[in-house]
């Protein structure tokens, strides 16, 4: 939670698991944003000129700092947000996978290279390079507040960008820890930079005349950014929400899939974009699954303490959310068959799963960011298919089956699909990242990643005059009926 002082300079960082005070940060105001995009601005000369190998050895020295002082950035994310510590370090190595991708992979995806001509000009030597933007402005959520934003401002700063950040305001301690160690590795001029604050920090970071933004955070908050991104023509990157499901098909490995359906659904209570909200499972094997998914997730305990397997709710406000979800779907029809509204207790929520969810539920058709799964019963992979691609939200899913799970996977209108397993698309540094529809466009990670924050330069060279001088006035008859002849050889067949 946030409160600004008198001054409306500050805001507090309120511990979700504790209530306690656990940092004060500057909020920022649209003159602060502009100023660190104007220094922003001035430093991006010279991180574009230091090439792609300079650039992968201050990322890799900027990767080591992380990692040689990984407990205590895990220490940060579980103060500010609540997580539990283990997961912040879990977040923290998949994320350097990612920056140590982006620094290797800049120069071989994003360099110069040469392109084939065709027929008409082959007198022309054609070649393609991926450029910089400039600067980018990167926009972060709280829930990953590592693994997230990294994957805008390793690619983004591996392609040459400078970057100012800002952090979810929730979550603004490790935004700066973040900034300070790439300054420690980066000391010469703000090539990357953090603005602390709230909303309206984002809102004037959309405004600032940046050269694209790297929004990840919710649908709504995303459409406002692109309304205000759209005055600019500013370009935008838009990784938003989810409402991901997971398949289990009668031949699928029951403990696998219970294992992943528990993990996917409950781990970060609930709080993770690419979660489990939804199961769908065939009816032959049903209550077996179900039978393995309870009796997993009633060992699962949320709480502040060290032995707590997931932490609390970090919003305040999605407390109201996750009970509206439980609650809108008992009274259409559902049963509780773990948790329920009495799991909501404070700002913690202990793992629920309810079945006979009616699809139009908004437990079913909205976001819930809990711990909570619904799980149905359906009688083929079709009813499967056609279920769990009705969201709006098309960012992942899982599908569990022996013999089928990647027939089915091609059936599935998402960013990524993981078969037999949860959400390891994420974790391979090659892959990009992203959705469709309601979850946003654009990608993160890999050479899609890399090229999102660069803009493509088409360049020809002509190696000799054409036999077949085609833009001149001075283009003869001649060369017009070869035009036409040309035309039908190379066309007119097809
Ligand atoms: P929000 O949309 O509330 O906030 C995201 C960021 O936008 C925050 O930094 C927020 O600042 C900022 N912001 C808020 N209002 C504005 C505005 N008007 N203009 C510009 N910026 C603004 O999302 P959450 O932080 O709550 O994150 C959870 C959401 O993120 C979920 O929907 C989740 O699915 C999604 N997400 C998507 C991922 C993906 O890869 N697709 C990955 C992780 C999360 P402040 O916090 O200070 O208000």
């Amino acid at each position: 939670m946030t409160t600004t002082t008198a001054a409306d300079s500050t805001f507090d960082v309120i511990s979700p698991a504790t209530g306690r005070v656990v940092g004060v940060h500057p909020l920022g105001s649209t003159r602060d944003v502009d100023d660190a995009v104007a220094r922003a601005r001035d430093a991006a000369d010279w991180w574009a000129s230091l090439g792609f190998d300079e650039r992968a050895h201050r990322l890799d020295a900027w990767r080591g700092i992380i990692a040689r002082r990984a407990t205590e950035l895990a220490d940060l994310v579980h103060m500010e947000m609540g997580k539990p510590r283990a997961d912040a370090m879990l977040e923290i190595a998949m994320a350097l996978e990612h920056l140590a991708w982006a620094a290797k992979n800049a120069g071989k995806v994003l360099r110069r290279r040469t392109v084939r001509s065709s027929a008409l000009t082959l007198n022309q030597s054609a070649s393609v390079e991926y450029l910089p933007l400039g600067v980018v402005g990167v926009i972060g959520p709280w829930n990953y507040p590592i693994f997230t934003p990294l994957g805008s401002l390793s690619f983004a700063l591996a392609a040459g960008n400078t970057v100012v950040y800002k952090p979810s305001e929730y979550t603004p301690g490790v935004g700066v820890w973040l900034v300070e160690a790439f300054t420690q590795a980066v000391p010469e001029h703000p090539v990357l930079q953090v603005v602390t604050g709230d909303g309206s920090t984002g809102a004037a970071l959309c405004r600032s005349g940046v050269n694209k933004i790297g929004f990840t955070g919710s649908t709504s908050t995303g459409k406002k950014v692109m309304a205000v991104c759209a005055e600019t023509l500013t370009p935008v990157l838009m990784e938003c929400g989810g409402k991901d499901a997971l398949i289990v098909n009668s031949d699928a490995d029951l403990d696998s899939a219970a294992d992943a359906a528990v993990w996917g659904g409950l781990s970060n209570a609930g709080q993770t974009c690419l979660g489990v909200e939804r199961v769908y499972v065939h009816e032959s094997i049903f209550d077996q699954f179900l039978d393995r998914i309870v009796a997993h997730a009633s060992r699962i305990r949320a709480g502040s303490d060290i032995d707590a397997h997931i932490g609390p709710i970090t919003m305040p406000s999605q407390v109201d959310v996750v009970r509206r979800h439980i609650n809108d779907a008992i009274d259409k029809g559902g049963r509780v068959v773990l948790g329920g509204p009495d799991a909501v207790e404070g700002q913690f929520v202990q793992p629920t799963i309810l079945v006979d969810v009616p699809e139009n539920s908004v437990a079913v058709t909205e976001e819930t960011f809990g711990p909570t799964l619904i799980v149905s019963r359906v009688r083929n992979m079709d009813e499967a298919v056609e279920r769990a691609n009705s969201s709006r939200y098309g960012l992942g899913l899982s599908v569990f089956s022996r013999r089928h799970g990647e027939d089915i996977a091609r059936r599935i209108r998402t960013g990524a699909v993981s078969v037999n397993s949860y959400v390891l698309y994420a974790a391979v540094p090659g892959l990009p990242l992203g959705g469709v529809d309601d979850s946003g466009f654009g990608r993160v990670h890999g050479p899609d990643g890399l090229k999102e924050f660069t803009f493509p330069r088409a360049m020809t060279r002509q190696r000799f005059p054409s036999v077949l001088p085609l833009t001149t006035f001075r283009r003869t008859r001649w060369v017009d009926s070869l035009v036409r002849f040309l035309i039908t050889l190379l066309h007119g067949r097809n």
